[in-house]
């Protein structure tokens, strides 16, 4: 491929689509429709859904609605699926059961750095659209060279206790691989672009004219769930500050909290006796290791 793209060493691109030629066999095997291509329409599973439509496989789009998506996120991808409809592929939506304000309120904590409970609610959940496709997914492994480390192709996730360390289909992880067999659902996953850098999806957006989501030219980096414990604390900042509502939401979610663990005779940790402080405990770059978050984990389990 004769791209100005020096840095497409070893044209990743063509890597990705024989791998997922190579495949297609095995997903037709699985589901007559071919891949379940699981996609937020964030920069990098929007290329992994073109990566798809070059390749010729058969296949078809599933986006798990999470209900704090950014806004303009939630647009863009409506308007992308409805274009691969108008192309002549499946293309579902699906709506969460709970919501991340229920899913708190049944907690009676947040969602934490060592409990993303609501990964598995929002996005991890088995649906009845997804059958039973081989599922593929724009995960990678380094968001740059400089974190780059040595890889594999294959690897089986495993399941740690208690359903912690577990490796989210949306996680950016140093050990992702390129095909993960899951043990305790038996979920096969093609990640194409595991290996590939945030310059290759740059470079091959600008490439094909891929359009992405205008939140980049705002300067966001990576979109998702806003106030994801997950990320940083400037970032989760930042995006309370472009989307207050949701502030607004959290915060009422963090008064009702309060107001349960009262009524159940819950304890009320030191940093949380107010709605506000709570949420700027939670908000704080804490190390996952906070003796704080470890006593909210102990308790979490034990109900
Ligand atoms: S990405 Fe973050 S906020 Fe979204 S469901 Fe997972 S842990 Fe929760």
């Amino acid at each position: 491929m004769n791209y100005q793209m020096h840095l497409f060493k070893g044209a990743p691109d063509d890597e990705a689509i024989k791998m997922i030629q190579y495949y297609e066999n095995l997903a037709l095997e699985y589901d007559p429709r071919g891949y379940c291509v699981c996609s937020s329409e964030g920069k990098d599973s929007r290329v992994l859904g073109h990566l798809y439509r070059r390749a010729g496989v058969k296949h078809f789009y599933l986006n798990n609605m999470t209900g704090i998506d950014p806004p303009e996120l939630v647009r863009f991808q409506r308007k992308n699926f409805q274009e691969y409809r108008d192309a002549g592929y499946l293309a579902y939506s699906v709506k969460y059961l709970r919501s991340i304000w229920e899913l708190m309120l049944k907690k009676k904590i947040p969602p934490l750095r060592t409990v993303r409970y609501c990964c598995a609610e929002l996005k991890e959940r088995r649906v009845q659209e997804q059958g039973n496709a081989l599922l593929s997914f724009g995960v990678r492994k380094h968001e740059s060279r400089a974190r780059a480390q040595n890889r594999d192709e294959l690897e089986i996730v495993a399941f740690g206790k208690k359903g912690r360390n577990i490796i989210m289909p949306y996680d950016n992880e140093e050990n992702r691989r390129t095909f993960e067999v899951c043990y305790a659902n038996k979920e096969k996953r093609l990640n194409p672009i595991v290996d590939w850098y945030d310059e290759y999806i740059w470079d091959y957006s600008r490439y094909w004219n891929l359009e992405q989501c205008s939140l980049y030219c705002e300067g966001f980096t990576r979109l998702g769930c806003i106030g994801c414990p997950m990320a940083r604390k400037a970032g989760r900042e930042r995006e309370f500050a472009r989307w207050p509502g949701y502030k607004e939401k959290y915060l009422r979610t963090f008064e009702r909290m309060i107001e349960a663990r009262k009524a159940e005779g819950r304890i009320i940790y030191d940093y949380a006796r107010t709605a506000q402080d709570w949420f700027d405990w939670w908000l704080s770059d804490r190390p996952t290791t906070d003796k704080d978050e470890a006593q909210m984990v102990l308790e979490l389990s034990e109900y």
